[in-house]
C-alpha cells in the first residue's frame, strides 16, 4: 500500500510503497477515508520531537473496515463505517473489560508518536484494535468523523476544568483544539468565552465556533489586562491550547484567584513556572492526557444530532500525494485550520 513515511526531523514526509497490514486476533484493518493532520504530529516530527523515524503518522482517522481478525470486540462487519478512538489498546485487561480503554495497561498511541507506538493513518490502510472503534452514524460523513479526535480533546479539556454555568473562560490559541474547546465551553454554559489567537482567519473561526469575544494576540502586550478589561474581572478558567514555553505560566498569571488552568497545548520542551506567583493565585492546574471512549461517543452523537458542527474547522483537503508539502506548510503560521488527508 502507499503511505507517507517519516524519515527523521528536518526531512519532509516521503511517499513510499510499504507492506499491507493484516488484522490479528481482536484487530481490524480499515481502508482510510479521512485522516486529520494534528498539531501534535508537527510537534512530534520537529527536532527533539518524539516521532519514530521509519513510522507512519496520523491518528485522527475514519474509514471502512476492510478486514477483521478473529474474536473482535463488538459486532463488526467488513464494510462498516467507523472512526478510531485514537489509540491501540489490548482489549483484554481489566480496564479494557470495563470500557475504560484510556487506562489500558498496554495502551499505545497510533501514529508513530513515540519509539514503540504503532503506525498511523497517513496511508491507505490502518491496523487497529476493535476495542478502539466507534460506529459513524448514517448521515455523518467520514471526513467529519475524522474530526472527532480534536473535538473529543476539547471536550476533555472543558470537563477537566469543572466548568460551571455562567463561568468566564479564556481559551488561548485558536487552532483546532482551541476552537473545539471554545465550542464545548459555550455548549456547557460558559457566559463568556474569550479566544486569543494571532492568525486572523482562526480568529474569525472563533466566532463561528462560539467565542463571545476575540483578542488578536499579535497586537497585545499584556494579555491579562486585555482579558480582564473585556470581562470586567479575570477569567474563572484559562485553557491553554498553544503548547509553547511560557504560556502555562502566563495562564496562571491571568486566571482569577482560585481559578482553573488547564494545560491543553502539549509543550514538548521543559517549561518553567513562577512558583511564588502561582502560590498567590492558588489555581487548580491540570494536565489531562487522554479522552475516554464515552467522550468520543458523545461527540459523534452531538454531531449526528446537529448540536455541534465541526465543518467550519475543516479548511482543506489534500491527497496522500499532496500531504508532504501540506504538512511542511503547516509548520509556519497559516490561515489553514484542520487539514484532512483523503488517501
Ligand atoms: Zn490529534
Ligand atoms: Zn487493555
Amino acid at each position: 500500500m502507499r503511505a507517507a513515511v517519516f524519515d527523521g526531523p528536518g526531512m519532509p514526509l516521503r511517499l513510499a510503497e510499504v507492506p499491507e497490514p493484516h488484522a490479528g486476533p481482536g484487530e481490524a484493518v480499515l481502508r482510510v477515508h479521512a485522516c486529520g493532520i494534528c498539531g501534535s504530529d508537527l510537534h512530534a516530527t520537529a527536532p527533539g520531537g518524539i516521532a519514530r523515524p521509519g513510522g507512519i503518522l496520523g491518528h485522527e482517522v475514519a474509514g471502512i473496515i476492510s478486514e477483521l481478525g478473529p474474536d473482535p470486540i463488538g459486532t463488526w462487519s467488513v464494510g462498516d463505517r467507523v472512526f478510531v478512538v485514537s489509540r491501540f489498546t489490548c482489549g483484554s485487561c481489566g480496564w479494557c473489560l470495563i470500557g475504560q480503554g484510556h487506562r489500558c495497561d498496554q495502551i499505545r498511541f497510533i501514529g508513530a508518536l513515540g519509539p514503540d507506538e504503532p503506525d498511523g493513518a497517513y496511508a491507505e490502510l490502518l491496523r487497529v484494535h476493535t476495542n478502539d472503534l466507534l460506529r459513524v452514524p448514517d448521515g455523518v460523513g467520514l471526513d467529519i468523523a475524522a474530526s472527532v479526535e480534536p473535538l473529543a480533546t476539547g471536550l476533555m479539556l472543558v470537563r477537566e476544568a469543572n466548568l460551571s454555568i455562567g463561568d468566564r473562560v479564556l481559551v488561548m490559541g485558536g487552532g483546532p483544539i482551541g476552537l473545539a474547546t471554545v465550542a464545548w465551553a459555550r455548549f456547557f454554559g460558559a457566559r463568556r468565552v474569550v479566544m486569543s489567537e494571532m492568525v486572523s482567519h482562526r480568529l474569525s473561526l472563533g466566532t463561528v465556533m462560539g467565542a463571545t469575544d476575540l483578542i488578536d494576540a499579535s497586537g497585545v502586550d499584556d494579555m491579562g489586562a486585555a482579558v480582564t478589561d473585556l470581562l470586567g474581572q479575570p477569567p474563572d478558567i484559562v485553557i491553554e491550547c498553544v503548547g509553547l514555553p511560557g504560556v502555562l505560566s502566563q495562564a496562571i498569571d491571568i486566571v482569577r484567584h482560585g481559578g482553573s488552568v488547564i494545560a491543553g497545548g502539549v509543550c514538548m520542551q521543559p517549561d518553567s513556572i513562577d512558583h511564588v506567583a502561582a502560590y498567590f493565585k492558588e489555581p487548580t492546574v491540570r494536565f489531562p492526557a487522554t479522552y475516554t471512549t464515552e467522550e468520543n461517543a458523545f461527540v459523534i452523537e452531538m454531531i449526528a444530532a446537529g448540536r455541534l458542527d465541526p465543518t467550519p474547522m475543516l479548511s482543506h483537503r489534500v491527497t496522500l500525494d499532496e500531504l508532504p508539502a501540506a504538512f511542511e506548510a503547516l509548520r509556519r503560521p497559516t490561515d489553514q485550520c484542520k487539514v484532512i488527508v483523503t488517501p
